[in-house]
């Protein structure tokens, strides 16, 4: 079953290169617009794949730029959410290829041994999408009765102290809340001290600025983006479909989220944003809609 989508997946890409929709896309939509791209956990091959693609096609440029005058060619600056420990074994792939991404980390996870809460074995048994679907605080009980406690230091699925320091000079570390809570399932409270404290506490960690911050799961309102901007944020990341340029709200910038282990054909037409799309609607959604992915 799984075969059969992932081979179904693979035609839908080919055609999307083969009709000419993927370059269109690139002419008429991005344009010499950003795309800044939403990856997790990519392995280093498929990364140096997917770079090696993009730079015959657009620009790399760092997430600060996104907001920066085009200059006729397509443009697109990478993103890794969460800090995963396997995000490390990327920084050779950064160096090959000239690119420094920006890497939004929870504050609470990344330099110690705790776990991301989705990636503890307790969380699979309760059942992801329905956990999200939840308060805060039942989110954390359901979870605390499957063995799992959000600040008690347990397996290390992040990026360590000494793998940030190795990456620092090459990466821009940027902050994702302290725990990764579905922002618009928290209390007022709640979803203040995940924003604001996690500025702080990242900014004391790794002895720099923190000024951009991402949505975790992609969910954010109106008293989110207040609490970015009151924070001191200068901008924040989304997972609405998209791509950005001077006219855009630095609070909602606009992404294509990539497949970590997408081969080059499929990568090539999730940058077209048309799979995104169509996975978003499928779940009940559209340009903004449901955002299953962390
Ligand atoms: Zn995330």
């Amino acid at each position: 079953m799984k075969r059969g989508k992932a081979i179904i997946k693979e035609i839908l890409a080919g055609l999307l290169v083969l009709t000419g929709l993927a370059r269109a896309t690139r002419i008429f939509l991005w344009r010499d617009r950003v795309a800044v791209l939403l990856y997790h956990d990519p392995d280093p091959v498929t990364l140096d794949r997917h770079l090696r693609y993009l730079r015959k096609i657009c620009d790399l440029v760092p997430l600060t730029d996104v907001r920066a005058p085009g200059t006729g060619r397509p443009r697109a600056a990478i993103t890794l959410d969460d800090g995963h420990a396997g995000n490390a074994a990327l920084l050779p792939i950064f160096i090959k290829h000239n690119v420094r991404p920006t890497i939004f980390l929870c504050s609470r996870i990344v330099g110690r041994p705790r776990t991301h809460w989705w990636l503890h074995p307790g969380s699979l048994s309760a059942g992801h999408e329905r956990l999200k679907r939840m308060t805060n605080a039942e989110r954390l009980a359901e979870l605390a009765a499957q063995g799992f406690q959000q600040d008690i230091d347990d397996r290390p699925t992040g990026l360590s102290l000494e793998q940030m320091e190795a990456m620092r000079s090459h990466v821009d570390f940027q902050a994702h809340t302290r725990f990764h809570p579905v922002l618009t399932r928290c209390t007022d409270a709640e979803c203040a001290s995940e924003i604001t404290d996690s500025k702080h506490e990242l900014e004391a960690l790794l002895n720099n600025a923190c000024e951009h911050f991402a949505y975790p799961n992609g969910n954010y309102g109106e008293r989110e983006v207040d609490l970015v901007k009151a924070a001191g944020f200068r901008s924040a990341r989304t997972c609405d479909i998209g791509w950005n340029d001077q006219r855009s709200d630095p609070f909602r910038l606009r992404t294509i989220i990539v497949d970590d282990t997408a081969s080059t054909r499929r990568f090539a037409a999730q940058l077209t944003g048309i799979p995104l799309f169509l996975r978003y609607l499928k779940e009940g959604g559209g340009w903004k809609g449901k955002f299953p992915q962390f």
